[in-house]
């Protein structure tokens, strides 16, 4: 699956869904019967207290391992009733092999059981509790049984296994499901865990007038009145994490290329907006790209995308059933060159995963780096094959280097492999490490053993495992075999240890000649060195603070090509012999094309020489992308003042045309400015500031792309009075960045103003709210509304985040940013404490990434010494915060502790 905030930080402007009236609280665990366990059912006295154990809460690991030695052959006969509003009727016949004599247990924690039954008699009541079915060992057969449930499931806008969105424009409602990491078992009784694999029938009985998705193709089609029950062919073997369908009366569209044909569907009142030629040809061509490099057909019978309406992830890799964000997909206002490679981006990792996820699936969620890893780093190779032009590995930097170093370099940092006792904590494994290092990593490892081994590696592992389930282990194994390299050490180093190195560039030049080059490195994280704690208990876990890797240090001259160096890094400090004798460079850069891992620390005359105007005369886009990284990494590193920072940037953006570059620049202006620099220093710099922002977005001799990016960027930056009278007017303005002001970003300009406290901002809202009457207009609307600046519109906010069970959660997710607007500080930081204290809350009710935008928010809307003490004492009057709390917060709390430094420094 493809994670909600990808693609970059200004995601308040582009994402949209729709209003979904009377919203759940979300799910609170349907205990079925609530009566105890009784005792006689567990078939064995002796094996009472570990079948006990195993019926706990939630799916445990001890419980899917027994399972996973214990049971083979499961099939799912899944028939559902979904023409109700608010609940589906389902029947399901679970058949399966057995090859011990204990109790079989099964998850389901939907709304109610209503018969149960194995082998032909009736399970009795009480069997069904904590989530789990009890089918005691005296109803079970020796080798094949069948047992049959007849159950309802909800079905809600969110907190259900089935969501339903409903379109206010024209009353329709869709509905689709979401299962992943473990919501099989809200919908239907079933063994919900990766590695046990089912092939699965299912059978929906919908209204006439809708139309259904699934993960196998229909078969046959009845119709009965005013329903119509669709069966569709049973599927190859699949986990349940993976089981889905979408129904509603969708606007489809087909393509066939090469007998492959692929039906797209979309709700009918986006259809017109929705480019559906675009996005069938470019599935098609990410399919012949992966069928290509993994030298497999596509390995399920059949592929159709479905753009799912207020879809709370990116992308989601169903076998046969893709499902896409459709805000992400279909754009409000012309696209900017990094938006369209991120939809790309996501359509070749959601592909990616039809072979790595879906035909080889991770046997448990502690190995969820594999397949998001995978998918991700697939995508940027088959980007750069398909579209030389896109850049592709530059796109790759850009997209995952920074976001991974910005969580792999502090105290709550994880493995990539990290532990899971309970199928639900899965949630907590989502972030940075698995999405953005994990790709990373896998750029490391092709680099150390080359394509031809990695690609045959990978080739081995999807034949030896298809259909099945595999770790990271296997994976190792299976390159290092192709590659005649043993891999343990990378395995230690990448996969078992958390945290990354810090490599510090060290240069002697003696005589106009290099006379030494070192590589030092430590491990980012001081607190990991000491091994404080066992949260911190990350890179000196073996007593090896240092990480072997491959790169390639660059000498760069203005009057020559570089001189490039493939360089191992091992031990401490790396002597770099073979760059002894060469004319001293303008600068060195020791991780040129971004293979190594690692945040790099300059040598102080390259940063001297960068500073001085050699970034301009760097041609290569790539480089200077990892170039300004390097900048920022000083910045936040405290070995550049963020003054210094903001003037370079100004003096280089007028010359930087890169559209995927300048965005990047400009946020990293943006944190410098409002959140780094002191008062006085921003007051000082703050008219040059919007001078250089108002010319990039009036130059006309710049891309359209380039000039939207300063537009963004002017209307998060401007403060004085001419800066805001500038904002207020380009609301009346007929073109900005020579396109057409559409209301993403009239919006955007809007919440700013009312950020801003200016004169109008009050009556532009009122205005704005009246021209966009959308769906999206009435989200934006609320998400503006978070930006007034009075303290009872932030209790009021504040107050509706938990209590107002109507509130859409992508409406709260959008407002948090205005909410914590840098301006509103002392406003907000009352609620710095009440966030913290709500973490737990979050966890259990609100989806995946949810709790991370929440700490983001709060967190980097304060930059006082105070607000970083609400944290500390926080975590120090929670010692029993569960492990996952508390590394998110020492995640998110890394930023707060580096600005508040910055500005004492400043
Ligand atoms: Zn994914």
């Amino acid at each position: 699956m493809a994670s909600f905030s990808e693609d970059g930080e200004r995601t308040q402007g582009t994402q949209k869904t729709e209003r979904t009236e009377n919203t759940r609280k979300s799910p609170i665990v349907t205990l079925l019967l609530a009566a105890a366990l009784p005792l006689t059912m567990v078939a064995q006295t002796g094996a009472r207290d570990s079948t006990t154990a195993l019926l706990s809460r939630g799916v445990s690991q001890a419980l899917a391992r027994h399972r996973a030695v214990t049971i083979r052959h499961v099939h799912y006969q899944l028939a559902l009733d979904i023409t109700g509003l608010d609940s589906a009727v389902g029947r399901v016949s679970v058949s399966f092999h057995r090859s011990d004599s204990s109790d079989v247990i099964l998850d389901f924690r939907g709304r109610r059981l209503t018969r149960a039954v194995a082998n032909g008699h009736v399970i009795p009541a009480g069997a069904a509790a904590n989530g789990h079915i009890l089918v005691p060992a005296r109803l079970l057969l020796a080798g094949d049984n069948l047992l049959a449930f007849d159950f309802v499931a909800d079905i809600a806008p969110t907190g259900a296994s089935i969501i339903r969105a409903h379109d206010p424009t024209d009353g329709s409602d869709y509905l689709y499901t979401l299962l992943v990491p473990s919501d099989a078992n809200q919908l239907f009784p079933c063994f919900d865990q990766p590695d046990l694999k089912a092939r699965v029938r299912l059978t929906l009985t919908a209204p006439a007038a809708w139309s259904v998705v699934g993960n196998g193709s229909a078969a046959s089609v009845d119709s009965a009145g005013r329903s119509i029950t669709t069966r569709f062919a049973e599927t190859r073997p699949i986990s349940t994490y993976l089981i889905a369908f979408a129904a509603g009366p969708w606007h489809h569209a087909s393509t066939t290329h090469h007998g492959r044909t692929i039906t797209a569907y979309v709700r009918r009142s986006r259809a017109a907006e929705a480019d559906l030629d675009t996005l069938l040809a470019l599935n098609q061509r990410a399919l012949d790209w992966m069928e290509g490099y993994f030298g497999r057909a596509f390995p399920f019978e059949k592929f159709d995308f479905v753009l799912a309406p207020a879809f709370p992830f990116g992308g989601m890799e169903h076998p046969g059933a893709v499902f896409y964000n459709e805000d992400r997909f279909i754009f409000r206002e012309r696209p900017t060159l990094p938006q369209r490679l991120a939809r790309f981006s996501t359509i070749l990792h959601e592909v990616a995963h039809q072979w790595f996820g879906d035909l080889v699936t991770m046997r448990w969620f502690d190995d969820l780096w594999l397949k998001e890893g995978f998918a991700t780093f697939m995508a940027a190779k088959a980007l750069a094959d398909i579209d030389p032009t896109a850049d592709a590995w530059k796109t790759f930097y850009l997209g995952n280097k920074p976001q991974a170093y910005a969580v792999d370099q502090t105290a709550g940092t994880r493995p990539l492999w990290q532990e899971l006792s309970n199928l639900d904590q899965a949630k907590s494994n989502y972030g940075a490490i698995v999405y953005n290092k994990a790709p990373s990593v896998l750029k490391q490892l092709e680099y150390l053993v080359g394509d031809g081994a990695f690609r045959g590696g990978v080739r081995r592992f999807l034949e030896r495992y298809a259909y099945a389930n595999a770790t990271w282990r296997d994976l190792l194994g299976a390159i290092g075999q192709a590659s005649g390299k043993p891999l343990s050490g990378f395995g230690r180093e990448f996969m078992l240890r958390a945290g990354m190195p810090v490599v510090e560039q060290r240069l002697d030049v003696s005589a106009g000649r290099i006379a030494r080059l070192e590589l030092e490195q430590r491990p980012a994280n001081r607190a990991c060195e000491s091994a404080v704690n066992e949260v911190a208990r990350c890179a000196q876990s073996d007593n090896r603070p240092t990480w072997t890797e491959r790169t390639e240090v660059l000498l760069a001259y203005h009057d020559r090509s570089p001189v490039r160096i493939p360089v191992e890094l091992r031990g401490r400090v790396t002597d770099v012999t073979a760059a002894r004798g060469w004319r001293a460079p303008d600068f060195v850069f020791a991780n040129a094309r971004d293979y190594g891992y690692y945040l790099l620390l300059l040598d102080s005359t390259s940063l001297h020489a960068l500073e001085r105007g050699a970034l301009h005369g760097v041609g290569d886009s790539f480089l200077r992308a990892m170039l300004w990284g390097a900048l920022w990494d000083q910045v936040r590193g405290y070995r550049m003042r963020p003054d210094r920072f903001v003037e370079l940037a100004l003096r280089e953006l007028p010359r930087e045309t890169d559209e995927q570059i300048v965005p990047v620049m400009l946020t990293r202006l943006e944190r410098a400015v409002a959140a780094y620099l002191i008062p006085g220093a921003r007051k000082r710099i703050q008219p040059e500031v919007e001078r250089v922002l108002w010319e990039g977005v009036g130059d006309t001799a710049r891309s359209y792309g380039v000039r939207k990016a300063y537009v963004d960027a002017f209307i998060g930056l401007a403060t004085t009075a001419e800066g805001i009278a500038r904002l207020d007017r380009l609301l009346s303005a007929d073109s900005v960045a020579g396109e057409p002001l559409r209301d993403p970003t009239r919006w955007d300009i809007v919440t700013r103003l009312l950020e801003l406290n200016a004169p109008e901002a009050s009556v532009r809202l009122a205005q704005q709210s009246e021209r966009d009457t959308t769906a999206d207009g009435r989200r934006l609307r609320f998400i503006a509304g978070a930006g007034q600046a009075t303290a009872a519109i932030k209790r009021s906010y504040f107050t509706r985040y938990f209590s107002d069970s109507s509130l859409n959660e992508d409406w709260a997710t959008g407002s948090l940013g205005p909410f914590n607007a840098l301006e509103h500080e002392t406003l907000t930081f009352p609620y710095l404490a009440p966030a913290l204290d709500s973490l737990p809350f979050i966890q259990a009710n609100r989806r995946i990434f949810f709790l991370e935008t929440w700490l983001a928010a709060f967190l980097r809307g304060q930059t006082s010494d105070s607000a970083l003490g609400v944290v500390r004492r926080y975590l120090d009057e929670h010692p029993h915060l569960p492990q996952d709390l508390r590394r998110k917060v020492l995640q998110h709390m890394d930023e707060l502790e580096r600005t508040v430094r910055i500005r004492t420094a400043d």
